[in-house]
């Protein structure tokens, strides 16, 4: 048994100046047409209630090349812009069927530059990877190796606001569906630590959490306090965005360790519908979890499960999980956030408040399976 999924295998590279030259100038590329095309559609589609196609938008493509004010576009390799014409021509059919907003513009300050290479645009050869308008490999860190025969089909390369290169291989690879256990844990998303779990074990953030936010903090207000538009103000913008990259590497590593540990240990892992309980409304739980942290967790839970044949429940985000008592079912009266521990009226039985709500979403995830 075992599961052929596509992968993504994420690695830093160095490129030369020229590489770098030529990339930088793909991505402007990429950039312009994702937007100029963007434009187009939305008055198509505001204006006629027309539905532009893909092929129509190649078309117009072409177009803009042979013109003089866009014959630049004819420099840089073809692949990537054709991609970015697919990822919005998705982008409005998820549109259309109600499942997205609007398609937004990209801009350069605040979306990630990066360019998408099809398999006609890159080579891959024994862990050397050449671009196309490129004459050599590029300088790949391989911290950790390709699946055995991999052949990547695409090939992402971006660069982040900290000015570090990534360059991102999607390969088929099998995964070995793990044997199953019998057991199972609910997680809450607590204020003490990031989760709790069913067992009692409390997941706390990792140590260095506390010291990185405080950085992030010194950072922002540095970065803040700096005239716009000056020398300073950009590196302080770089400091910024460097500690920040810092921040949220660290924080993805932690929950992948988490995630795959969770769903190793476990048959079924029972989360609550994030969306949130009462996060948004409360601001101490807000600080403590951040959303993002959650969604992340959430969304490694769910693909982890589907890869190792696992199954991951998410109760509905109503269901009161820290007040009936998880070895009697008496309910508490009233659940005030600062009460962290509590004694059932009924049983007797002493709660740790998170503890306690985990116990009740994973027997309320059991119940709904
Ligand atoms: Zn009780």
């Amino acid at each position: 048994m075992g599961r052929q999924v596509k992968r993504a295998f994420r690695y830093r590279f160095h490129p030369t100046e020229a590489q770098a030259a030529e990339l930088s100038r793909t991505f402007g590329c990429v950039r312009l047409v994702y937007n100029r095309m963007l434009a187009e559609r939305t008055r198509a589609y505001a204006g006629e209630g027309r539905r532009v196609s893909y092929a129509e938008s190649s078309a117009l493509l072409t177009r803009w090349k042979r013109t003089e004010e866009l014959a630049f576009l004819g420099e840089v390799s073809s692949v990537p812009l054709q991609q970015a014409l697919r990822h919005l021509q998705g982008a409005f059919v998820n549109f259309w069927n109600k499942r997205a907003r609007h398609p937004a513009f990209k801009s350069k300050k605040k979306s990630r530059a990066s360019a998408e290479y099809t398999r006609s645009a890159f080579k891959y050869r024994d862990g050397r990877l050449t671009l196309a308008k490129m004459k050599e490999p590029l300088n790949v860190v391989w911290s950790r190796p390709l699946p055995e025969g991999a052949e990547p089909t695409t090939v992402t390369v971006s660069r982040d606001a900290a000015g570090r290169w990534f360059v991102s291989l999607l390969c088929e690879d099998r995964i070995p569906h793990l044997d199953p256990v019998e057991s199972s844990v609910g997680i809450d998303a607590g204020l003490t630590a990031l989760v709790t779990l069913s067992t009692g074990e409390k997941v706390a953030d990792p140590k260095h959490e506390r010291r990185d936010r405080r950085r992030l903090t010194r950072a922002q207000r540095e970065h803040s306090r700096k005239a716009k538009g000056g020398r300073n103000r950009e590196k302080a913008r770089l400091r910024l965005a460097r500690v920040h990259a810092r921040v949220t590497d660290r924080r993805r590593d932690f929950l992948h360790k988490l995630t795959t540990r969770l769903v190793r240990e476990n048959q079924t892992v029972v989360i609550e519908d994030l969306a949130v309980r009462n996060m948004i409304k409360n601001r101490t739980l807000a600080r403590a979890v951040s959303d993002a942290a959650w969604r992340e967790l959430r969304s490694m839970l769910e693909y982890k499960a589907d890869w190792y044949g696992r199954t991951l429940i998410v109760v509905n985000r109503w269901f009161p999980s820290s007040k009936p008592c998880s070895t009697c079912g008496h309910r508490a009266a009233a659940m005030p956030l600062h009460v962290r521990d509590w004694v059932c009226g009924s049983c007797g039985i002493v709660h740790d408040r998170d503890v306690n709500a985990a116990k009740n979403i994973l027997a309320a995830g059991l119940a709904e399976s």
